[in-house]
């Protein structure tokens, strides 16, 4: 990242009652299948434009947002990806996610990319295999991760972590971070079908994939913490990992979520929400009329004491997403800071 681009950032994520991170889903197309997914079977040919992407990406600049995440679906199956990340890279801190599929044919793409983040959720080929109901999915995962490494990618591999995988998240986490690649956590987590209200659906339900083994995830979050005072690879931040911990540990929710506060989503039609949880709440283009209205107020005020789930980007934003947060991450991140500033 050059030191104009960090300096405007920095400047702007010390601002308060702004929104810092916003997860943008810039398509509802994708190419795998994943067992514990939602959004392949709800897809959607229907699109914002380039130009349209573009002035959205003005308005959520001139909202105060610091980092874009770019998902889908898949985002980078659009045929525009390469013009949206160059408009986003001079922006934002952005992360593009991608299955695996893409980002080795995508690569020159990504080259200005801050965090490409690979979903690879186990070792095990077979696993990986049936976890994305598509043959060939881990090799063509594995090999990405190489490549854009060998090409000086900032790739990270990003599990999420369910039944499914849970008692090898640790080797897991070794094998990559030893090879020098940062990894950083998803939690398993399901939309009630019941939510009619919600912007789109993410998780979907899937029996073998909720963690049922309290105690293993309370004794994975202990071994993480261990592992990152010398692992600084370990994308998780202690605070993220004590409120994780509680959770499984006590049934204890020890965060409180800062959705349409600190944070927003948008989907493939630029509708606004506080997260995909929660009720379309008006278009991107209007962002900056609405966010102080009473309307927007009043949901913010009903967010903070949602309790209806633990999506960790939600959890991470809530704690993270005010000028205290950002300095209180920077001092825990500084070494994950000076590589990204480095770059
Ligand atoms: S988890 Fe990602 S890759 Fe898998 S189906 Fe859903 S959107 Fe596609
Ligand atoms: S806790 Fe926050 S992020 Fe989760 S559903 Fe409720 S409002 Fe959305």
């Amino acid at each position: 990242m050059g030191v104009k681009k960090a300096a405007t950032i920095a400047a702007r994520s010390l601002i308060h009652g702004r929104p810092h991170h916003a997860q943008w889903f810039i398509t509802r197309k994708c190419n795998y299948k994943c067992l514990d997914c939602n959004i392949w079977k709800e897809q959607d040919e229907n699109e914002m434009s380039t130009e349209e992407i573009k002035r959205g990406m003005d308005v959520l600049r001139d909202a105060g947002i610091v980092e874009l995440v770019l998902s889908g679906g898949n985002p980078l199956l659009r045929d525009d990806i390469g013009e949206i990340i160059d408009y986003a890279t001079e922006r934002f801190v952005i992360t593009v996610y991608d299955n695996g599929s893409l980002a080795e044919k995508k690569i020159d793409l990504l080259r200005n990319v801050d965090f490409v983040a690979l979903s690879i959720d186990s070792l095990d080929e077979e696993k990986q295999n049936f976890i994305k109901n598509v043959s060939g999915a881990w090799k063509s995962a594995m090999q990405a991760v190489e490549v854009l490494q060998k090409e000086g990618i900032k790739v990270s591999v990003a599990p999420t972590i369910s039944q499914m995988n849970l008692y090898e998240i640790v080797n897991l986490t070794n094998y990559f971070t030893n090879k020098g690649i940062p990894v950083w956590y998803g939690l398993y987590s399901y939309d009630k079908p019941e939510s009619s209200n919600q912007l789109f659906r993410i998780g979907s339900p899937n029996d073998e994939f909720i963690i049922t083994d309290k105690e293993a995830m309370v004794k994975l979050c202990d071994t993480l913490m261990e592992m990152k005072k010398i692992n600084k690879q370990i994308l998780m931040t202690d605070k993220l990992l004590k409120i994780l911990r509680s959770f499984y540990a006590e049934g204890k929710r020890t965060w409180n979520c800062k959705a349409l506060q600190s944070f927003l989503v948008v989907d493939h039609l630029g509708r606004v929400a506080g997260c995909h949880n929660q009720t379309f709440a008006g278009s991107i283009f209007d962002l900056p009329k609405n966010w102080k209205n009473e309307k927007f107020n009043t949901q913010r005020e009903q967010y903070k004491t949602c309790t209806q789930c633990m999506y960790l980007c939600y959890v991470f934003y809530s704690i993270y997403g005010s000028p205290s947060g950002h300095l209180s991450l920077a001092r825990e991140q500084w070494k994950n800071a000076s590589l990204l500033l480095k770059k």
